[in-house]
């Protein structure tokens, strides 16, 4: 009976374990290459960028390129990133929502994105659409899925969606006005709050799916990523969290699920669990939002007065 019992424990930990386990996370980071800002250039950017993931022994990331910002000096610093091991996506060229330009005018603008990023090294055919905006309505979805499958891309899906940005154009904000930053605080608050989306997002995976899925975290090649992704990566480690490459993550079965539904917009586990019944306010985090940003930022003391 003893043996029996330990045979069914020794099973179902089995079983439950990859689903208790899973907590993978890739980074990708959107609209490569920035411009410089008042905190750095883009070119210091580009290499402290690469050596903060080189240092945190990132294996891979996809960089999903704005086209319309490459010229021959910008250029330069895509052919680092794949100098460096990582990979490059299309972004689309002008950066337009897929829900105002439409189905004929969308799929044109990747192309023309396309026709640029094809010659560079580590280029991948994944296509992420700019403010996560599949198409003004299920009809439109449909048909810009089967035109960039017919161009040749994969869907560059994330699961993570967040404000990194957001708190990203506050710091460089803050130097523009010559405003002292507190950097403790910020990283505090940048490794704090996307830790929570994650969690958050995880959590409904856990819901919808009943499993935690490979991940695909949504970040910008901006300051605030070049500051503290290292921070943030050692963060989600501590908490068990291993750290993947974006095509590992498309491996996930989600990545065959494209649910048949309007709401794409916070990313394609929220799709999928709207696709289920859970209502669009309960799929997004309360910090994807620029005055609850503004808010906790002003209360976490990241702005020191002179
Ligand atoms: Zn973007």
């Amino acid at each position: 009976m003893k043996e029996l019992s330990r045979l069914v424990v020794c099973t179902l930990s089995l079983l439950i374990a990859p689903i208790l386990a899973a907590r993978e996370i890739a980074l990708t980071f959107d609209d490569a290459p920035t411009p410089d800002s008042a905190l750095m250039t883009g070119q210091e950017r580009t290499k402290r960028l690469i050596d903060a993931l080189v240092a945190a022994k990132v294996p891979d990331t996809l960089f999903f390129v704005k086209a319309d910002y490459i010229n021959s000096d910008t250029q330069k610093r895509l052919e680092h990133y794949a100098a460096a091991g990582f990979h490059l996506a299309n972004h689309s060229y002008s950066h337009k929502s897929a829900s105002e330009l439409g189905t004929l005018d969308y799929p044109s603008d990747v192309y023309k994105a396309h026709l640029l990023l094809k010659p560079l090294k580590n280029f991948l055919p994944y296509h992420r659409f700019p403010y996560l905006h599949y198409g003004k309505d299920v009809a439109a979805i449909t048909s810009l899925q089967q035109s960039l499958t017919e161009l040749g891309y994969k869907d560059g899906y994330v699961t993570i969606d967040n404000f990194d940005w957001y708190i990203s154009s506050l710091l460089t904000k803050a130097a523009e006005e010559k405003k002292t930053i507190n950097y403790d605080r910020a990283r505090k608050f940048y490794v704090e709050m996307l830790y929570e989306s994650i969690e958050f997002y995880d959590e409904i995976a856990k819901k919808s799916l009943g499993r935690s899925p490979q991940h695909v975290m949504l970040l910008h090649e901006n300051d605030a990523a070049v500051l503290f992704v290292g921070d943030l990566i050692a963060h989600l480690r501590s908490k068990g969290w291993k750290i993947i490459s974006p095509q590992q993550a498309y491996q996930d079965p989600i990545a065959r699920n494209f649910p048949n539904v309007a709401f794409h917009k916070q990313g394609r586990v929220a799709a999928i669990a709207n696709s289920k019944g859970i209502p669009e306010s309960e799929l997004r985090h309360a910090s994807e939002n620029t005055e609850y940003i503004d808010k906790a930022f002003a209360k976490a003391g990241v702005y020191v007065d002179l």
